[in-house]
């Protein structure tokens, strides 16, 4: 959210908050300033002069506003794991979808969107492909999607996933994280966001030991976007618009984390 006061933005950018929100009015009203609340630009304007209420910056009839998008993520660098791919298929769909097919197209889409926020991407792969070598065991190929991700020294990873099981009624999104605060914090954001959107059933942002978690030095998280072994979720997973509505909310979780 940030804040503008007379036609001047305040330095930062502050959590949304609740009570942060009320004080701001309480003031206006105790100080006769006209304030109001753009939600959908997370703007708070104020015009401390009267009580009039304050126009809409100018500049949202421009392209500055989106340049200043543009650079929310500069100088950030994200590495993103589309799980699985080559030799390794992940798990298949009960139409015969492959996991690594979609990892790969939402990992693509996400590349993309943090591009355009201003990110430096890495990617372990942007193909069909083993990372490691073709035909890398899957222990070679989790330690080279994690060297991958440190010798970048790259500020977040994500791994993308989608999830299975021997029943094809389980179905949701989880965001796993290893414990650490930072990627909790990530993992949170990343989740709500995802099965908000997605409309999945929300299981929660997780504990895991996952290999490429542990070892990754950076604040990490593995996404099960949602359950390839359910016929519905398989059709969500491997349609443009869900794999697009997946990209969307993780890079929206990012753009969160990275918001003081
Ligand atoms: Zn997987």
């Amino acid at each position: 959210m940030r804040i503008m006061i007379d036609g001047r933005y305040l330095p930062g950018s502050a959590r949304v908050n609740r009570d942060l929100l009320i004080t701001l009015r309480n003031m206006a009203q105790v100080l006769n300033w006209g304030i109001r609340y753009d939600a959908q630009k997370e703007l708070v304007l104020i015009n401390s002069k009267n009580s009039s209420m304050p126009p809409l910056p100018t500049e949202y009839l421009t392209d500055e506003r989106n340049e200043d998008e543009n650079a929310r993520l500069a100088g950030k660098v994200v590495c993103v794991d589309p799980g699985h791919g080559g030799s390794d298929p992940g798990a298949l769909g009960p139409t015969g979808t492959m996991e690594k097919d979609n990892t790969l197209a939402i990992a693509l889409l996400l590349k993309e969107k943090l591009e355009k926020n201003g990110a430096t991407v890495v990617m372990t792969r942007d193909s069909d492909t083993n990372v490691a070598f073709a035909e890398a065991t899957a222990n070679e190929e989790l330690s080279a999607r994690v060297e991958a991700a440190n010798q970048a020294e790259a500020d977040l990873f994500i791994s993308i996933h989608n999830d299975a099981f021997t029943s094809n009624t389980a179905a949701g999104t989880t965001t796993f994280h290893y414990g650490n605060k930072e990627s909790v914090k990530l993992a949170n954001l990343v989740q709500r966001n995802l099965a908000d959107k997605l409309g999945t059933k929300n299981r929660g942002a997780r504990f895991a030991s996952f290999y490429v978690l542990r070892y990754t030095n950076m604040p990490s998280i593995l996404i099960e976007t949602a359950f390839i072994s359910n016929p519905v979720e398989e059709m969500l997973l491997s349609s443009v618009d869900g794999r697009d509505n997946a990209a969307e909310s993780i890079c929206d979780g990012i753009l969160k984390y990275f918001k003081v």
